[in-house]
């Protein structure tokens, strides 16, 4: 019998993991993961930036746990040697029609207690020489790093604490009652005390699983990348942002230097008819399926045709994808830039067709499910981890507590 089992061997799950066993040394502790390596979903697959904080609602925990994440992520990888830059980035109004949204923007950030600066157009091009741009904002707490190698490093300290690590182990279901949660897995029945559910875009089934009924449903968008050349990789020198419409905050393309090298561009946002649905025309037909038959999908289809249809547009046809680029980098040219991989997020949607904005989590009877933890959950997760921590109870049957 375990005191805590985590579901989910990403950089939420993991961090969890090591929070709970800072709090509970004592505790019996498993993290169970369906695939052979860790981070093979959402965290080793994302555009690997620290984000700062700015772009989110202040008093959200998004807001919150993205500014302290930041920080704490940073400390991380100072003290286990994780290659990672604090470059900053810029965001660029490309002509008059976005600097009111700049503007704003740039209040939220210094609500948000973020020591952002405005940029004229010289300054901007100082920073980059190659942005197209009236107007900017620097945030310099921004930075880069590789998501998979601190997930990894999580890995290793969780296995020096004692914490059984059961990768390629599937979660099949969950019996909760008042006193433990049983898990059938694809190597066997585990028992615990409690359960925590951080299993990324199968999140609300693992809850379902539990017993566990909510309004909302996983819907996956995939984000595709393409690779600056390396001869054209001059063309970028940090990170270049547009300003996101205030309406679809989590679209616009961006580029990226990736702290293993080169520059990235992307993510763009279209339906994946496959959870995990790396390429183009990936299907499954439950995942489909669960899709299309919830009503929150179709109302969110409706209120968003044009801008879903404007993304599909851009996956299918390059030259629709280059031309969001040239918008920020007028000098980068359809053949400068080759397809790289592809992430899918895993983004909670509600019944009334409403994207769940914050970072959600809640209880069950003998357990804990993130339901919502898409960007910048990688930046936040040490802050999740320690919040989830703080929520779950003490069932370590032992009695040394830190
Ligand atoms: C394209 C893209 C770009 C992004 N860019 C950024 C960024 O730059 N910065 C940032 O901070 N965030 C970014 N994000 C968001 C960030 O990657 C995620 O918020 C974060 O990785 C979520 O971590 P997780 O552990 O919750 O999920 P995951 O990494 O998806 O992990 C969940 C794990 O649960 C496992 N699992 C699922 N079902 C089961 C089961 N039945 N049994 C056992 N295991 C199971 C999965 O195999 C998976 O490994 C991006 C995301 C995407 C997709």
């Amino acid at each position: 019998m375990y005191d805590y089992l985590v579901i989910g061997g990403g950089i939420v799950g993991l961090s969890t993991a090591l929070s709970l066993h800072q709090k509970y040394p004592q505790a019996r502790m498993a993290v169970v993961e369906k695939e052979k390596q860790w981070a093979s979903h959402q965290t080793g697959r994302n555009s690997g930036v620290i984000h700062s904080g700015i772009y989110y609602k202040p008093g959200s925990l998004k807001a919150e746990l993205a500014r302290k994440g930041s920080q704490s992520m940073v400390h991380f990888c100072q003290e286990y040697g994780i290659p990672h830059e604090v470059c900053g980035k810029v965001i660029v109004a490309v002509d008059d029609t976005e600097k009111e949204n700049l503007t704003n923007l740039y209040k939220r950030g210094l609500k948000n207690d973020l020591a952002v600066r405005k940029l004229s157009k010289s300054e901007l091009l100082e920073i980059e020489p190659h942005v197209n741009g009236v107007e900017g904002i620097r945030v310099p707490s921004t930075g880069i790093v590789d998501y998979q190698k601190v997930t990894e490093k999580l890995a290793d300290l969780l296995g020096d604490r004692g914490v059984d690590l059961l990768s390629s182990t599937k979660v099949t279901n969950i019996e909760e009652d008042e006193n433990e949660a049983v898990v059938d897995t694809t190597r066997g029945t585990l028992k615990t005390r409690y359960l925590v559910n951080c299993a990324g875009l199968h999140s609300d089934r693992m809850a379902k699983l539990a017993g566990m009924y909510t309004d909302v449903k996983i819907v996956p968008f995939r984000g595709e990348y393409y690779e600056v050349k390396k001869e054209k990789s001059y063309l970028v020198k940090n990170l270049i942002y547009p300003v996101p419409n205030p309406e679809f905050p989590f679209l616009g393309v961006h580029l990226t230097r990736m702290m293993g090298g080169g520059i990235h561009a992307g993510p763009n946002a279209v339906l994946s008819l496959k959870r995990e649905g790396y390429h183009k025309l990936a299907f499954d037909m439950k995942d489909t399926v669960d899709v299309l038959s919830f009503e929150g999908f179709w109302r969110m289809a409706a209120s968003n045709l044009k801008e879903g249809m404007k993304e599909m547009k851009r996956s299918f046809h390059k030259k629709s994808f280059v031309k969001s680029l040239q918008r920020l980098v007028p000098e980068i040219e359809e053949d400068d830039v080759v397809p790289t991989h592809s992430g899918v997020r895993a983004q909670a949607l509600l019944k009334d067709g409403k994207l769940v904005d914050d970072f959600f989590v809640f209880p069950g009877k003998r357990s804990i499910h993130v339901c919502n933890a898409p960007s910048p959950a990688a930046t936040a997760s040490l802050e999740i981890g320690k919040v989830i921590a703080n929520k779950v109870p003490s069932v370590v049957t032992t009695k040394m507590y830190m």
